[in-house]
């Protein structure tokens, strides 16, 4: 996608502080970190949004889920604890429309969802 932000940043177009990369994953430290860990992680594939997954492309949310893994281990919160966050369309506050997860943590953010 040539007007995507997020396109862009993985093929290097816009610069980002790179975290982890795969053939299948790219994650980079949020440009307006909220909380001490910041990481975005997203498919080098443009997938829009949550709603757009489905059985052809969704093998990739496995190597989302592990790059989370390796990159909480990476930056010391796996044990101390971390969230993994989507947001999916408008009520969620989606604002880049390329499917992306926050891996946050590096604080105490309580137990409420919202
Ligand atoms: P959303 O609200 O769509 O779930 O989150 C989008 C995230 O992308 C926001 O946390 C925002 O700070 C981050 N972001 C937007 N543009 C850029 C950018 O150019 N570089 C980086 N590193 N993060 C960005
Ligand atoms: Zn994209």
């Amino acid at each position: 996608m040539s007007d995507c932000i997020f396109c862009k940043i993985i093929n290097g177009e816009i610069p980002s502080k790179k975290v982890y990369e795969t053939d299948k994953v790219y994650a980079f430290h949020d440009i307006n970190p909220e909380a001490p860990v910041h990481v975005l992680i997203v498919p080098k594939e443009h997938i829009s949004s949550h709603n757009e997954l489905n059985h052809e492309n969704v093998d990739v949310m496995k190597d989302i889920h592990l790059a989370a893994n390796e990159i909480a281990k990476q930056l010391g919160i796996s044990e101390s604890g971390y969230r993994l966050i989507n947001n999916c369309g408008a009520d969620a506050g989606q604002t880049v429309f390329h499917l992306h997860y926050h891996l946050v943590g590096g604080t105490a953010m309580g137990s409420k969802i919202l």
